[in-house]
């Protein structure tokens, strides 16, 4: 059974709400403070998949931008961690909102929590921007989808566009959460849509700001790809339970496993005791749809398990090392010649990691050795036990949003598809690809004063104005 009334919540909001605007509020927007001068601004597109951006740019859009480069997003290509890479900031509680905490041995950060907003944004990475959609907002993009998607992401950019507007900041920094939904939601055609109605707002502030004698540069990246595909549950639980395994939400049991489900992703995050983490890894890579399962033996050795084989990674500090141990699961042995070929790798085996992001920028597992090992000991305070890489065309997530929605596309996993964002900007390139800590002084994201943070400066209403100017063609 479905919610079929679900299909009607949003736009019966939207229609009851923009009934009582009125008339003249329709063509009104804030006033533009007059600041002159220079002015930047760095806007996240949370979840626009580089492939897209290319397809728009061939079209002939984001003209004023110079070429966009791949953003190689960190492993789980998770926005939690991907953003605290990018923003270099403290670690994030979890790799996702819903997350297991170790010290108080539960599963915490629910949808309620996310539409109380409270601990979603206060406190996170989301409130270091100048503008950040209200929690609550974003929520309602899972209603009748993708219509809901579609309405939320356009208000999310009409309230961009009214916070910077407002502002005088000389550099400011927005993050639009909206397009992840609408990528999920309704694929890339509804994305796309939505870029070029961004592409003429952007290029209207630029307009404007030479109107008024400035200059307006603008930067925009996306945390993670996005691929788009149709898409099939992992039974990770069944395979684990009938392995003899108990799936719990506290770890009581000698061989209880915690697997948080929040999304619907291309990525796990498993926790068990440390006895258990071979065999959990071995029945997760032979179930239907995993990649392979990966899990620490210490600070400084991975191992990898799939069923391709085993490899195992070491480190000594940014040094990385690939073992295969039969099978090469990665794919990595090719890439290793290459590297003692060119005398990169050390007597211990070792090469550097920017001898290891040279080699691999263009292969099926981009910078595999340091995001593994950023994905077991970088980003995330409540760090996995194992992670989990589901194949393309996998996911594995929330029940209740399998329920709610059908996802066209998503993230997480370790391959192209899902992990490579765009970075693209107008006054500067950024090479054929960028790591995201290369990102925070690129960016200048670590020099900036944080401009007062304008959570949701408008009415709801604005997202239905927007929808009707531009089905009607108006702006
Ligand atoms: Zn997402």
């Amino acid at each position: 059974m479905r919610w079929r009334w679900s299909r009607f919540v949003l736009p019966g909001y939207l229609m009851a709400c923009c009934a009582i605007l009125p008339v003249h509020g329709w063509l009104n927007d804030s006033p533009l403070v007059e600041t002159g001068g220079k002015r930047r601004i760095v806007l996240v597109l949370d979840g626009v998949p580089y492939e897209t951006i290319v397809k728009m740019r061939g079209e002939g859009l984001f003209r004023r931008f110079r070429a966009p480069a791949r953003m190689i997003s960190t492993f789980p290509s998770l926005t939690n961690p991907a953003m605290i890479e990018i923003l270099g900031m403290p670690d994030s509680p979890g790799y996702e909102d819903h997350y297991f905490d170790r010290t108080r041995n539960r599963l915490v950060g629910g949808l309620q929590d996310r539409i109380r907003g409270g601990k979603f944004i206060q406190g996170t990475f989301r409130q270091t921007f100048d503008y950040h959609a209200s929690a609550l907002k974003g929520s309602f993009a899972y209603l009748a989808a993708p219509v809901g998607a579609i309405s939320v992401a356009q208000w999310d950019l009409a309230s961009f566009r009214q916070a910077f507007r407002r502002s005088n900041a000389p550099f400011f920094v927005g993050y639009l959460g909206a397009t992840d939904s609408l990528t999920h939601l309704g694929g890339e055609p509804a994305i796309k849509d939505f870029l070029s109605t961004l592409d003429q707002t952007l290029d209207e502030l630029m307009d404007e700001a030479e109107r008024h004698g400035g200059r307006l540069e603008i930067e925009i990246f996306s945390d993670h790809g996005n691929r788009y595909d149709e898409y099939r549950g992992v039974k990770l639980n069944a395979a684990l339970e009938k392995a003899g395994f108990v799936v719990e939400k506290s770890l009581r049991h000698p061989r209880g496993v915690v697997l948080p489900r929040y999304g619907l992703v291309g990525a796990s995050e498993l926790f068990t005791a440390p006895e258990n983490k071979v065999r959990v890894a071995e029945v997760s890579a032979a179930t239907e749809g995993v990649d392979f399962a990966a899990y620490p033996v210490n600070g400084n050795v991975i191992e990898i398990v799939s069923r391709r084989g085993r490899a195992r990674l070491s480190r000594e500090g940014d040094h990385y090392g690939y073992e295969d141990l039969g099978g090469d699961p990665l794919g990595l042995n090719d890439v290793v010649g290459r590297l003692k070929a060119r005398g990169a790798i050390d007597a211990n085996g070792y090469a550097d990691r920017d001898d290891w992001w040279k080699e691999t920028r263009s292969h099926r597992y981009i910078d595999a050795p340091r995001r593994l090992f950023g994905g077991f000991h970088s980003h995330v305070a409540n760090r996995a036990d194992l992670l989990v890489s589901y194949e393309d065309g996998y996911l594995l997530g929330s029940p209740f949003m399998g329920f709610m929605a059908r996802m066209v596309a998503t993230h997480g996993n370790l391959l192209p598809g899902e992990t490579e964002g765009f970075a693209m900007s107008t006054r500067q390139t950024f090479g054929e690809a960028v790591r995201g800590y290369e990102l925070t002084q690129l960016l200048e994201l670590n020099q900036r004063n944080r401009a007062d943070l304008l959570i949701n400066g408008v009415g709801h209403c604005e997202a239905g104005v927007l929808l009707a100017k531009s089905l009607a063609g108006v702006e």
